[in-house]
């Protein structure tokens, strides 16, 4: 499976030189940098920077036919050069869209009627709206699209924080918010959550590598990562206590 993931990428990376080719009129193209990025639409960027060209696809479409990867392509390309895009494109992939988007309010009528009950961002203590924004802006330039933030039903403590792609959220235990929490425990959980946006899961040999060691390398920017990763530690029998006595598992892990 991630071999063909692959294969499809390059593919992918081909229509868009296609497409520069084709409205420049010449050989030579830019470097193009193609990323499928779990922004919670069916909605595209295509940026210029430095002289290369970062493009980032909905993951949603990650799937798509070829030739919906195409017609994207020329609508990409032409909307960053300004130029006509080919009425043929525009029709492939608006088709494409129409289907995904009636299955995607499939999947969200099914998540509201199953078991992922999603909740409120602004806590007692903490609101992870606000806490989000700033993390955007101060670590990632605001280049994460806003997920579903919530905190847990539960006060959880095993998990400490969650980032579900398939739904588009990110969840933080409830037991994080308390006045007894220093705000940049709660902050270094959300960025920890942000970063699996930020490096998505990667396929290797039918394996998936969540915290890869980019992803251990960016952990480590987090202004307070020593701080937090020690009040993390050390209070992880305290945050025990305040949860359910029920669960027997006792090890804290970020996911
Ligand atoms: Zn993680």
């Amino acid at each position: 499976m991630s071999e063909l993931a692959s294969e499809n990428l390059e593919q992918i990376q081909i229509f868009y030189r296609e497409a520069f080719q084709r409205y420049q009129e010449r050989d030579s193209v830019p470097e193009i940098e193609i990323r499928f990025y779990p922004y919670v639409s069916i909605s595209h960027t295509i940026r210029a920077r430095g002289g290369k060209i970062y493009v980032r696809i909905a993951e949603l479409c990650r799937t798509m036919p070829l030739l919906a990867h195409k017609a994207l392509a020329y609508i990409l390309v032409g909307k960053l050069l300004r130029r006509t895009v080919p009425a043929q494109a525009r029709e492939i992939y608006s088709n494409f869209v129409k289907q995904t988007e009636i299955r995607t309010r499939a999947a969200e009528n099914k998540k509201i009627n199953g078991r992922k009950i999603v909740g409120s961002p602004r806590g007692e203590v903490y609101d992870l709206e606000r806490i989000f924004a700033e993390i955007n802006a101060v670590y990632f330039k605001n280049s994460i699209p806003k997920p579903i933030l919530t905190w847990s039903a539960a006060k959880t403590y095993r998990v400490l924080g969650h980032h579900d792609a398939a739904h588009e959220t990110i969840v933080i235990s409830r037991s994080l918010d308390s006045r007894k929490v220093p705000q940049y425990v709660v902050e270094f959980v959300v960025f920890h959550e942000m970063l699996h946006i930020f490096h998505p899961t990667e396929y290797r040999n039918g394996r998936r590598y969540n915290h890869t060691p980019q992803f251990r390398r960016s952990e480590k920017k987090f202004r307070y990562y020593a701080e937090a990763e020690n009040w993390i530690s050390r209070n992880a029998s305290n945050l025990k206590k305040t949860a359910r006595q029920k669960i027997s598992k006792t090890k804290i892990v970020k996911n």
